[in-house]
């Protein structure tokens, strides 16, 4: 096979996780007999540096001329201090706008290997941590208008939260097609005891559990979630939920699962090419020291293959190497526990080619 991928290195630690998932892309080239042909995309603050805005339309066209895009991350304290619409996240935004990626696939997984790094207690991890949040990514608060004005001599801000039913139906049908794929288990969260946006899912998932009698599908407040995602994710199979609560109880998810470094996520929308990224940020903190988990940029990188360019294979070839690394006791910092053998971005990159 031969495929255009669109890359996007980003800021902070961006650069050193993306180049250790690429030597894995090129190990897995080698080994399958695929080519693959990368194209540099600016995003994030090294694009406002160089163009002055955080996605410039001809960097959205090279994505969009692509058979997928991988991402590190962008953003740091550098850029900070901007207008919302030129700051670095923005570039996200109009890239998932602009390829009309509304299903954010985020799977929260424990690696037994690393059942020490959950802060849960041994007792709630024992049970299994493996659930998946399929959180809506082009709609909802983040999407709606924003406004502050000046109101009776104090400021007002106003975030306007729109769902249309057709946007509910289109994820919903994914939460439900993805359940069907795994444990058949189904959870909408939303906060329908206050949001009428949450309401409206419910009368359209009502409306799509008809036509998936195989899935056992239940409805959870969001503040509840946020609960029991600390105290049993084990009953926890796929759940699906708006934009802002996707991206709050999927941040939850990572850390409850040893550490937000290890987690990949897909987005996808109509058709194959989709946006692979690990959930983190750019990690200004350690950018640059060789001290990044690359692992959850690596396995994006396998979804990648396993999604769009459907080479399921390969990706278990991915899959299986991180797991050998785990079990050879090799932690970057972010997951290091005693016994192990602590490692940088570079080393751990290098161990997983070395199991490929
Ligand atoms: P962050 O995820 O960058 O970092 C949170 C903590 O986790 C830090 O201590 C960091 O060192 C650690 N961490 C994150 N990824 C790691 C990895 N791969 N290996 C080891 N440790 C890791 O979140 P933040 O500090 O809130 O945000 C930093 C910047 O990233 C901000 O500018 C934010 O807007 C941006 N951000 C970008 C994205 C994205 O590009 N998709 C997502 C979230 C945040």
């Amino acid at each position: 096979m031969q495929k255009q991928i669109a890359v996007i290195r980003g800021d902070g630690i961006g650069p050193e996780i993306v180049n250790q998932a690429l030597r894995v892309l090129d190990a897995v080239a080698q080994k399958y007999g695929h080519t693959f042909q990368y194209t540099d995309v600016d995003m994030g603050g090294c694009a406002i540096d160089k163009w002055g805005e955080p996605l410039p339309k001809a960097q959205l066209d090279k994505c969009l001329a692509s058979d997928s895009v991988l991402l590190g991350a962008v953003g740091g304290p550098k850029w900070e201090g901007l207008p919302g619409d030129k700051r670095p996240e923005k570039g996200l935004l109009r890239l998932r706008a602009g390829m009309g990626l509304y299903a954010n696939n985020r799977p929260a997984r424990l690696w037994p290997q690393l059942a020490e790094a959950s802060p849960l207690k041994p007792s709630i991890v024992a049970r299994g941590i493996d659930f998946l949040v399929v959180r809506e990514l082009i709609g909802g608060v983040y999407f709606g208008g924003h406004t502050t004005q000046e109101v009776n001599g104090e400021l007002v801000a106003t975030d306007i939260m729109p769902y249309a039913e057709h946007e509910i139906e289109r994820i919903g049908r994914i939460g439900f097609e993805t359940a069907l794929k795994r444990r058949k288990k189904l959870c909408c969260v939303d906060k329908a005891n206050v949001l009428d946006t949450s309401r409206l899912w419910r009368r359209v998932m009502h409306r799509l559990q008809s036509e998936y009698p195989g899935v056992e599908y239940s409805e959870m407040f969001v503040d509840n979630a946020a609960m029991q995602l600390c105290k049993d994710p084990s009953q926890f199979d796929v759940i699906v939920t708006e934009n802002m609560f996707g991206d709050i109880l999927s941040d939850e998810a990572s850390m409850i699962t040893g550490s937000i470094g290890m987690i990949p996520s897909s987005s996808l929308g109509e058709g194959s090419r989709g946006l692979y990224e690990p959930i983190h940020g750019s990690a200004p903190d350690i950018a640059g020291q060789d001290k990044a988990n690359p692992i959850g940029t690596i396995l994006s990188a396998g979804m990648m293959l396993r999604y769009s360019f459907d080479a399921p294979a390969e990706a278990d070839a991915i899959e299986r190497a991180v797991n050998a690394v785990l079990d050879a006791g090799l932690r970057t910092g972010d997951m290091m526990s005693e016994g192990c053998t602590l490692v940088g971005c570079a080393a751990m990159g290098d161990a997983i080619l070395a199991q490929l």
